[in-house]
């Protein structure tokens, strides 16, 4: 959320790889993707205990998830829970180590709003543009699962980040409050 889209995903969507839907093809891009930003799947950690938390709070099984180098940024990976219904989620290294846990609860309470209401109409290879309204019902379902809380922190620290220059950050704090 904090760049967009992961600049990985757009260049295996550049690829022009089918974009019709089989778990295969997904598997394939998920592959590909996760080798492409260099990402390690992990089992422990301060990042894998606070999925652990969000992913019981929304009554689900916890997502696969990998750690990735340098980024702030933390993805879910478009339909990638109809691959085994836990799907998966990247998380910049960065981020674990700049959000303390609280705030990273709400960061990874937000994507996993995106991965729970994911029809995977759209999938791994397919170019997807976040509007407005998308992330402020992820904010909306995340806050009703766990509390404003985990959220409000993950924002406020987005801004004090981004010296208070995060408009997305500031708008949506303010649809929280
Ligand atoms: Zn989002």
């Amino acid at each position: 959320m904090l760049a967009g889209m992961l600049p990985a995903q757009e260049r295996v969507t550049a690829a022009s790889l089918p974009s019709k839907f089989t778990i295969q093809a997904q598997t394939a891009c998920e592959t590909e993707m996760l080798r492409e930003i260099g990402a390690r799947e992990v089992f422990s950690g301060k990042g894998y205990e606070v999925l652990t938390e969000v992913a019981r709070a929304y009554g689900r099984a916890i997502p696969h998830i990998y750690v990735f180098p340098k980024s702030l940024n933390i993805a879910y990976i478009a339909a990638s829970a109809a691959v085994d219904g836990r799907g998966k989620i990247v998380v910049g290294q960065q981020a674990i180590k700049m959000f303390d846990a609280f705030s990273l609860k709400g960061f990874l309470g937000h994507e996993m709003a995106h991965l729970v209401s994911d029809s995977a109409a759209q999938g791994c290879n397919d170019y997807i543009l976040r509007n407005p309204q998308m992330e402020a019902d992820a904010d909306a379902l995340a806050a009703r699962t766990l509390g404003t809380g985990p959220l409000r922190a993950f924002l406020q620290r987005v801004l004090a980040l981004t010296q208070g220059q995060n408009w997305d950050a500031k708008h949506r704090l303010e649809a929280l409050q």
